[in-house]
Formats: structure tokens, C-alpha cells, sequence
């Protein structure tokens, strides 16, 4: 049994139930000659006794007479009993039988010691004071393991997300509110299962070897994603976060799960992809667009000479009828090539008038980005001087900086970092960059890259994007540098400066 000091320099609150002043004296005597500083109290009635108890400050001892005129050991034991105070109790007494002190331990008194043999006092009290003390420990303790039963129990029913305790096996042990809410199934039921009762049939065997690391303590825990079915047959994708819990002794080891409905982060991931199909298709578009009207224009330069030799020949006095036939049919079907190209090049003539301010048009970007970016572990920094939000620009912009950051973002993929994107005004120009970094541009690429359909990315790319940026920005009247560095942490930075106010021109990209 593990002892508890007693410290004799600490003072002893002792109440004393005794009827002769003398005898109470003899006995602080006897404590003081010990060592103990002794506070003593010396009491005759029940009323006295009841008083005591309930004084704020705690009693360490009581010592009582067996019998007293008027009130006796034993209905002290009751009373003291019946407040629920844990108070060592020992009979000193001149007259105990043998039978009255078995009788008086029995209804609780701690020991008794003969007046005659006051040597056996002390080590009673020590003994009782060293007991009473562990009692208590133990009290606090059981205390504070209920205490952390509670807490762990209103941690465990209350959590935001599903948990449960199982066997390695995958039995449910314990199981809170939100995972039987989210399986359909009441707790009860839950526990005659296994977790794998809720698994898709095809994903149950995939985790057998990772479970396994688990369970021989080759790892702390996993998590994976899975395809979990409700108790209706509905399914939810969930991820399950596991981990072994080894108690110490001879208990089982057991696994925590914590298991997450991430419905509606699959709902905004498939949501970022739509996004990014449409931004890549869009950017297909406008690059066909800028194609078809760059066939227009190189076309239609020719076309007006031709057009202009045929209104020559026909005119030609000696030409042959015949031949001044197919002359015209032949000026015919060139006005008809004209046509075609003049038609398209006004097809992709963007209505004018409509601006952004910059400041929107690169949060709106970049909040597109955003959620792709958490899942490559990128970080997109902001930083837009306030007046940024004062200069318009065509939203044909958009698809310069989407394609920035794109590229950035691409540039980063399975090595994690930042993206800047910064904003400025300065001398008459509005500054955009975005630097990124990732792995940075070939010096044998430096010049391809602008040409369309240049791509590193393989089938990913479309080579597009820079071709179709630059062609934007110098349509607005901007230009366009870039830097970057293939070794180290530097990476890539592409700087667009736009002259502020120029009024939106006619350009000939599709949005
Ligand atoms: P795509 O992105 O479809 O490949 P782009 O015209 O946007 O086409 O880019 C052309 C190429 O330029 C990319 O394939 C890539 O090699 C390179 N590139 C563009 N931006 C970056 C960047 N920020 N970091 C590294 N390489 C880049
Ligand atoms: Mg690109």
C-alpha cells in the first residue's frame, strides 16, 4: 500500500469529545509532545458536534470519550456519518469492554485506545491520518476519471462528424450520433455490424494492407476515401480517417474512426473541374477565333487585288465574250470569298463599351483557381493596391490572367508552393504579375511558348494560352515580360502592363 507522508509541522485540527477539561488537555499534551501542532477543540453535545462540522474550515481527527453523560462515541459516529465528512475517528477511553469497542468500530469508529496506553495514539493517528488521506486521493481521482469520462463522452455524442470505436476486426464498440445519423441506423443496430457492412462491395478489400500496417503498429493511422451506403441504399462519398488506440495492460487494442460526409466537397471539386473544362474550352475558342480572324485578314488583302484585276479584265475591250463570261462568273465567286471573310471577321468582333474594373476581374480569377489550389497545396497571395479598383478594362482579360494562372498553377503540380498575384498603377500603366514557383521555363522554350500549340503538358495542353494572351494584350495596347529561373525556388513571373483608361478596343477573341 503506497504511505502518504504526514507532515507533524503542519497543524492538526483535532475535535475532542470528551466531558473532563483535564483529560482533553493531557491528550494536547501528549500530541504537542509528538510534534504535532495541535489545534484542539473540546466538545460536549451533539450541538457542539454539529456546529464543528459545518465550520468552513476542515477537521482532520476526531478523538471521543466512549461515554458521556449525555452523549456518547457512538452517536458522534452517527452524526459525523450522516454529514458525509470522511473524518478519522478514534475512541480514547478509560471504560471500553471489549465487546462496546468491537460494537464501535463496527458502527465505523476507526480504533480505540485505552486512556492507560495512550502510546498506542500516535501511531493510530498516523495510520488513520496516512488513510484518510489516500481515501481522499482516491476520491479526487475517481472524481477526475468521471470527469474525463464526461468530457470524453459529450466530445464523443456531440462531435461534428462520425466516430467510432471498433475492434481491429471492424465491430462496432461504440459508436456516437452522427455516424448512426449518417449510415440511417440506430446505434443498437449499429453495434451487432461492422463498418465494412457499409462499404461499397468493390472498395471492401482495398484497404486490407494499410489495415494491416495499422494493426501491427507499422503506422498511426491512414485515411482513404470511400463510397459508404446508408441503411436506405443510398450511398455518400465519406472519408475515414483511422487510428489505433493500444491501451496499456491486458485490453485489446482498438480502432478510432472518424468518418466525414465530404458530399459537399465533391460537390465543389466536380464544380472547379466543370470550371476548368469550360476555361480550357474557352480558351480553345477564343484562340479559333483569333485564328479564323487572322485567315480573314490575310485573306482579304489578296482578295481586294483580285477583286480589282477581275473589274480590269471585265472591262478589257477585246476580251472574248466567252472568256468575259467566266471572267464574271470568276468575280462572282471571289465577291462570295469576300463575303465570308468579311462576315467573319465581324462575327468575332466583340461588342464594345463593356469594361471591369482590374481589382474584380483578378479576384474573380483567382477565386476560380482557389480550390484547385488547396488540393495541390498551392497558396495564392493577393496583393492589389486600393486604386486598382478604379481602372476599367475589357473582361477579354480575363482569359490573359486565367491563363496565367493556370499555367502557374500547372507549374506547380505535386511540388506545392505559392502563386503572387500583384497589382499596380504606376505612371500612366496599370502592372499586373504573376509569379509562381514552380519549375520554370527552358531556355531552349523561351521563345516557342508564344507560338500556338506549343505545349510541354502532352495531351494536357493545348499550347494555346500564351499565344492567345499575348495577341490580347497587345490588342489592348499593353505588352507583356517574362522571367524565369529553372533552378531554385524562383520560378516563374509573367508581367502585363496595360495603359490605364485606354478606351476598350475591338478585339477579335471570343469570351
Ligand atoms: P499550355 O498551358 O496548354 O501548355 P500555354 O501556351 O499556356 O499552353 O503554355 C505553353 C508552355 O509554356 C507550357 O506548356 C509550359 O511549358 C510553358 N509555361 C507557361 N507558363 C509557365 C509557367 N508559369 N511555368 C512554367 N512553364 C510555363
Ligand atoms: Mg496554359
Amino acid at each position: 500500500m503506497p504511505t502518504v507522508a504526514i507532515n507533524p509541522e503542519a497543524l492538526l485540527r483535532v475535535l475532542i469529545i470528551e466531558d473532563y477539561e483535564e483529560d482533553a488537555l493531557l491528550l494536547q499534551r501528549h500530541l504537542a509532545r509528538a510534534g504535532y501542532k495541535v489545534d484542539a477543540r473540546r466538545i460536549e453535545t451533539a450541538a457542539e458536534l454539529k456546529a464543528a462540522l459545518e465550520e468552513p474550515a476542515a477537521w482532520d481527527l476526531v478523538i471521543a470519550d466512549y461515554t458521556l453523560p449525555t452523549f456518547g462515541a457512538r452517536d458522534a459516529l452517527k452524526l459525523i456519518q450522516k454529514s458525509g465528512i470522511d473524518l478519522p475517528f478514534i475512541i480514547v477511553s478509560g471504560t471500553i469492554d471489549e465487546v462496546s469497542a468491537v460494537n464501535a468500530m463496527r458502527a465505523g469508529a476507526h480504533d480505540y485506545v485505552l486512556k492507560g496506553h495512550l502510546e498506542r495514539l500516535l501511531p493510530a493517528i498516523e495510520r488513520e491520518l496516512a488513510d484518510s488521506a489516500l481515501r481522499q486521493e482516491r476520491l479526487r481521482t475517481e472524481a477526475e476519471l468521471r470527469l474525463a469520462q464526461q468530457r470524453f463522452s459529450a466530445t464523443f455524442n456531440q462531435a461534428a462528424v462520425g466516430m467510432a470505436h471498433t475492434s481491429i476486426e471492424g465491430r462496432f464498440l461504440l459508436v456516437n450520433q452522427r455516424l448512426a445519423g449518417m449510415l440511417g441506423e440506430p446505434i443498437d443496430k449499429l453495434l451487432a455490424l461492422q463498418l465494412r457492412d457499409f462499404l461499397l462491395a468493390s472498395e471492401r478489400e482495398l484497404d486490407r494492407t494499410i489495415h494491416a500496417e495499422l494493426i501491427s503498429g507499422g503506422r498511426s493511422g491512414y485515411r482513404v476515401e470511400r463510397t459508404l451506403i446508408r441503411h436506405d441504399g443510398s450511398t455518400f462519398p465519406a472519408q475515414l480517417t483511422a487510428s489505433l488506440l493500444k491501451p496499456d495492460g491486458h485490453l485489446h487494442p482498438t480502432v478510432l474512426w472518424v468518418v466525414e460526409d465530404i458530399s459537399a466537397r465533391k460537390a465543389a471539386e466536380k464544380e472547379t473541374t466543370e470550371l476548368m473544362t469550360r476555361l480550357i474550352n474557352s480558351e480553345r475558342l477564343a484562340a479559333a477565333g483569333r485564328m479564323a480572324n487572322t485567315l480573314a485578314h490575310e485573306i482579304n488583302n489578296p482578295l481586294e487585288a483580285l477583286t480589282n484585276l477581275f473589274y480590269l479584265l471585265q472591262t478589257h475591250e477585246d476580251l472574248p465574250s466567252q472568256s468575259r463570261e467566266l471572267v464574271e462568273i470568276a468575280a462572282r465567286e471571289i465577291e462570295r470569298v469576300g463575303h465570308i471573310t468579311r462576315s467573319t471577321l465581324s462575327f468575332y468582333r466583340k461588342l464594345p463599351g463593356r469594361t471591369i474594373d482590374l481589382r474584380t476581374m483578378l479576384e474573380e480569377v483567382v477565386q476560380l483557381f482557389q480550390s484547385r489550389a488547396r488540393q495541390h497545396n498551392v497558396k495564392i497571395n493577393t496583393r492589389y493596391a486600393d486604386d486598382t479598383s478604379s481602372v476599367h478594362y475589357d473582361p477579354a482579360l480575363r482569359q490573359v490572367f486565367a491563363n496565367l494562372v493556370g499555367n502557374a498553377l500547372e507549374a506547380m503540380e505535386g511540388r506545392s508552393g505559392s502563386i503572387t498575384v500583384r497589382a499596380r498603377l504606376a505612371g500612366g500603366f496599370a502592372a499586373v504579375t504573376v509569379s509562381d514557383t514552380g519549375h520554370g521555363i527552358d531556355q531552349a522554350n523561351l521563345q516557342a511558348i508564344f507560338e500556338p500549340f506549343f505545349t510541354t503538358k502532352g495531351e494536357r495542353g493545348t499550347g494555346l494560352g500564351l499565344w492567345v494572351t499575348r495577341g490580347i494584350v497587345e490588342e489592348q495596347g499593353g505588352t507583356l515580360r517574362l522571367r524565369s529561373c529553372i533552378s531554385g525556388k524562383r520560378g516563374t513571373t509573367i508581367r502585363i502592363r496595360l495603359p490605364i483608361n485606354a478606351p476598350a478596343k475591338i478585339i477579335p477573341a471570343l469570351l
